[in-house]
């Protein structure tokens, strides 16, 4: 249980020292979840149901990648009673791994899979709901005649479950709400949570606890307040079920992993989360080893350095809001945050050595371009370059080497905080002061506060870094300090695949709060290649060899912001990770579509496998392009249907001419 919660609006056990939010034990087959279980690792099968022999041998493939449950489609009675027949396969073959059936829309099917397999996941938005966007008032009355139509179609179920001893996952999609959720609560994490909790009760009702819970989202934002108000009303009502993580229809490549680690990591970083799936447009055994590695780092987690307690929680952790601050030369108040290109450890010859941060020279006409992820300040330590840096492009440099140059105005001086309260010489425009936990004197943050050239730049050493920076954030608050902070975060010894994991927790848990005006990344080691994670099955690389170090954490900087969905920069991707029900090659069709289009700035595409989830999981994606039949497609904008099932050769060209006759297509740009 959580103490105090409601007053200082706690959502897990502390924000300072890493304890896991523990949950009661529910028994799936062989492997219990929750209670003091590591935290476990599944994913889907892509497969068609119907095939036994694929849908055994994709499954065998991803035990041996590393999942502990894996989950199968069943949208129809048919492939339900298939289950028995894959299950008996893998039995026979030597698998016990619990397997768990998918269920959308078929009470039917539920009722045959859960006497047949170790757990059913429900979605409450589409269980016995068929959703329509209708806007209508729901009286009390009428509210409460749905509920008990619910309980009604849910409650067989549930009795199936428990004289099979079949666990449950009660599974709420931030796309699929039912119409009388949305109509109640919005489209909001609230809805989510009441969305999960109409079953919860309906089950404890007729005493049945084998229940896991999940709030998935296509936006770490919703997702992670989603789990946090749903541990807050769990405390209030009494229960702590396991927690299910994920985030849905992340995409894949780098944007997928990123917005995962994100939503996952920041939750496991508070100890929230018994079990992961990482859902990625790729083939499932691809993404098991991504969720080890994301969940493996809480196994080293704890005794970590120790953190002063935040007794007083000063910012709402379960609604979005940027933290103020004021504008210091473009960073900070209302500018999105900043990304730090750090220059330290390489020597700039030519202004081509800028490329890699997004900034192009032409010397014809001596003009510099730059493309929609070029860097925002350029950090060169101790060296200058040997030409005048783009305008536009802040340079900072150590205050040591700032102070012996004969042009100062090239660029902004960096202290350490002892240097900052000690110097006599500062920049008159702006000073950036490098500091940690143990920085945040009285003299220190008094003399700050007074200070409207200061820009902070915090660090941590601790192994629990991001809580370390947080509590950095809360006593800024409390002193009411309104100086722009950004969050840098140095790794050593790693490789770029960890690092683009490892980063988008880090630095995206504090985005998410509303925290950071700015974000940096130093690596001192890179390494160039990645130990497999289990039995051979390696993190998929999304890095080219020849690609600088500067490079590769420009475009993971700008990839964390957009996923926190607090710079946009580039298209968002919407993507199923496809499953039983796919009647396309959704990969080979995202890619399709991602060639054609990703220079379209913040146009948000979602590609969903099927007409009878798709469209309710598209979440606030502009264009949808959904399989409707086998080769057919039928393209969205928004929510409404614009053209039926056009023939899947000519689809990717009728999707761009619907952005065209939008008027929000743009021609690529294809020198920079
Ligand atoms: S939207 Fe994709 S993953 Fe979801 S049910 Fe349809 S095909 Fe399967």
């Amino acid at each position: 249980m959580i103490e105090n919660l409601s007053a200082f609006k706690k959502y897990c056990p502390s924000l300072t020292e890493y304890k896991r939010y523990k949950t009661r034990e529910v028994q799936i087959g062989s492997i219990p979840l929750g209670g003091n279980n590591p935290i476990r690792i599944q994913s889907m099968t892509t497969t068609d149901t119907m095939d036994t022999e694929a849908t055994v041998e994709q499954t065998i493939r991803m035990v041996e990648s590393g999942c502990e449950y894996v989950r199968i489609t069943a949208p129809s009675k048919l492939e339900a009673q298939n289950l028995e027949a894959i299950k008996k396969e893998l039995r026979s073959r030597g698998c016990e791994v619990p397997l768990i059936a998918d269920i959308h829309f078929t009470p039917n099917a539920a009722e045959i899979a859960a006497r047949i397999v170790e757990k059913v996941r429900v979605n409450p938005g589409n269980y016995a709901d068929r959703k329509k966007f209708e806007t209508m008032e729901y009286t009390d009355g009428l509210y409460e005649a749905e509920l008990e139509r619910i309980r009604e179609k849910f409650t067989p179920l549930v009795k199936v479950c428990k004289e099979y001893g079949t666990a449950m996952r009660i599974g709420t999609n931030h796309g699929s709400l039912s119409d009388r959720i949305m109509n109640r609560y919005g489209d909001t994490p609230l809805g989510m949570v009441e969305s999960a909790l109409e079953f919860v009760r309906i089950c404890e009702d007729l005493n049945y606890y084998q229940i896991v819970l999940s709030m998935k989202s296509s936006n770490p934002q919703v997702m992670v307040k989603a789990y946090r108000l749903l541990i807050q009303k769990m405390e209030q009502e009494g229960m702590n079920y396991p927690l299910h993580l994920g985030v849905t229809e992340a995409g894949g490549g780098e944007d997928g992993r990123i917005k995962s680690a994100m939503g996952i990591g920041t939750l496991l970083e508070d100890g929230i989360g018994d079990t992961i799936r990482v859902s990625l447009t790729e083939d499932p055994e691809y993404e098991a080893p991504v969720a080890i590695f994301i969940a493996d780092r809480y196994k080293r987690r704890s005794p970590h350095d120790p953190i002063e307690p935040a007794d007083e929680m000063n910012y709402n952790p379960f609604e979005y809001k940027k933290k103020v601050s004021l504008e210091v030369l473009g960073i900070g108040g209302n500018n999105v945050p900043r990304v730090v290109a750090d220059y330290s450890n390489r020597i700039i010859e030519k202004p081509a050595d800028l490329n890699d941060i997004g900034f192009f020279y032409e010397e014809k006409i001596d003009k510099w371009n730059m493309n929609d992820c070029a860097a925002d300040i350029l950090y060169l330590g101790s060296r200058d370059i040997p030409f005048d840096s783009p305008k536009g492009l802040r340079v900072i440099y150590d205050c040591g080497f700032w102070k012996i140059m004969k042009d100062k105005k090239k660029g902004h001086p960096l202290f350490t905080s002892e240097e900052y309260l000690n110097s006599s010489e500062k920049d008159d425009l702006m000073n950036f002061i490098s500091v940690n936990i143990h920085s945040l004197t009285l003299e220190f943050l008094q003399k700050i506060k007074n200070d409207r050239t200061a820009v902070l730049v915090i660090e941590t050493k601790n192994a629990h870094g991001m809580a370390e920076q947080r509590r950095i954030f809360i006593k800024l608050l409390q002193n009411n300090s309104q100086n722009p902070v950004i969050i840098k975060r140095e790794y050593e010894n790693i490789n770029p695949d960890q690092l683009r994991l490892f980063s988008s927790t880090d630095l995206g848990a504090l985005l998410l709060d509303g925290f950071g005006d700015g974000v940096w990344i130093n690596i001192k080691e890179i390494k160039e290649n990645m130990p497999a994670v289990k039995n051979g099955f390696w993190i998929k690389s999304f890095v080219n060899q020849n690609e600088s170090n500067e490079k590769i954490v420009n475009r993971i900087l700008f990839g964390i912001l957009q996923a926190a969905r607090t710079r946009i920069s580039k298209t968002e991707y919407i993507a199923c990770p496809s499953c039983g029900r796919t009647l396309f090659d959704l990969q080979e069709t995202t890619e399709k579509i991602r060639k054609r289009t990703e220079h379209l700035k913040g146009v948000k595409i979602a590609i969903m496998g099927c007409i009878v989830n798709g469209p309710g999981e598209m979440a606030d994606a502009d264009y949808g392009y959904v399989g409707s039949g086998v080769r057919k497609i039928t393209l969205y904008r928004g929510k409404d249907i614009i053209k039926r099932n056009i023939p899947e050769n000519n689809a990717v060209d009728s999707l761009i001419q619907l952005i065209k006759e939008d008027g929000s297509w743009q021609e690529p740009q294809n020198n920079i």
